[in-house]
């Protein structure tokens, strides 16, 4: 149902040796909501994203999934993986698999799916990416922009109820940056709910419900963009901002 809390994380922390990455962090997001995260590089938004899928485990405090508490191990923790799908800086697609075997592994390893089925959602969702002609080629052979909508279409696969975006074009020639944000903003209309670290501020303005900043392992503030960009609160938001527009 839409409006209801899919991702809640409530008083997490997380350090690591001495380092305090996550400090007393409580964080909502609504199903079909899109939260993008900004902050200083360090300021924990990777540890948090990969909080969230159990990539990193937390020290205390509590996250829940679609009402779940995160699944530490085992057959629930794969399946968490498969409905948190992750895209990262770098693509890490498989490079002695086609584009279209990309796409379908984790489907049919995974999901246990029918290789016709999985390979024909595989095609649809190349398609609606852009890159259906390319499907057949290896992923060397394609630009970055094009391997990230590949990447996107690989978690698309596996039929997530959400997704988390790392910097996901921080790694792209500028000329490749606009193609992969034109695919996340049309997953984010069609109500996919995305937790999206970035520093394209033009994303965030125009495609986010709500942005988090953070500094230091804290979550400073959040506010709906035009909010929270029009009258960031914290001195450090405003430093961060007044540096980065
Ligand atoms: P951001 O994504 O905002 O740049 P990160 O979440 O990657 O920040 O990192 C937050 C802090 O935690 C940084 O100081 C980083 O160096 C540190 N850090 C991240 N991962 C590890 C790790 N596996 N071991 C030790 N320190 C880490
Ligand atoms: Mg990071």
């Amino acid at each position: 149902m839409a409006g209801e809390d899919l991702i809640v994380l409530e008083n997490v922390n997380k350090w690591f040796g001495p380092l305090h990455v996550l400090q007393d962090v409580d964080l909502s997001v609504a199903r079909g909501e899109v939260v993008v995260v900004i902050g200083p590089s360090g300021s924990g938004k990777s540890t948090l994203c990969r909080a969230i899928n159990r990539l990193e485990p937390i020290d205390s405090g509590t996250i829940t999934f679609d009402g779940q508490p995160l699944p530490a191990e085992g057959r629930p923790l794969a399946r968490l993986r498969s409905e948190v799908g992750m895209v990262f800086q770098s693509f890490n697609l498989f490079a002695h698999k086609t584009i279209l075997q990309n796409v379908m592994l984790g489907p049919v390893k995974v999901r246990k799916e029918k290789a016709a089925v999985a390979r024909d959602r595989a095609m649809a969702l190349l398609e609606r990416v852009g890159i259906a002609s390319q499907a057949d080629k290896l992923p060397a052979q394609l630009s970055g922009g094009q391997q990230q909508r590949v990447a996107i279409a690989r978690a698309l696969a596996m039929q997530p109820k959400a997704l988390l975006f790392d910097e996901p074009t921080s790694a792209l020639d500028p000329e490749m940056v606009g193609e992969v944000l034109d695919v996340m903003t049309s997953l984010a209309k069609e109500g996919m709910t995305m937790v999206v670290v970035t520093h394209e501020m033009g994303f965030a303005r125009h495609a986010a419900n709500r942005v988090v900043f953070m500094a230091d392992g804290q979550l400073v503030e959040q506010a709906p963009p035009a909010e929270f960009f029009a009258n960031p609160k914290s001195d450090r938001a405003k430093d961060f901002l007044s540096k980065i527009l």
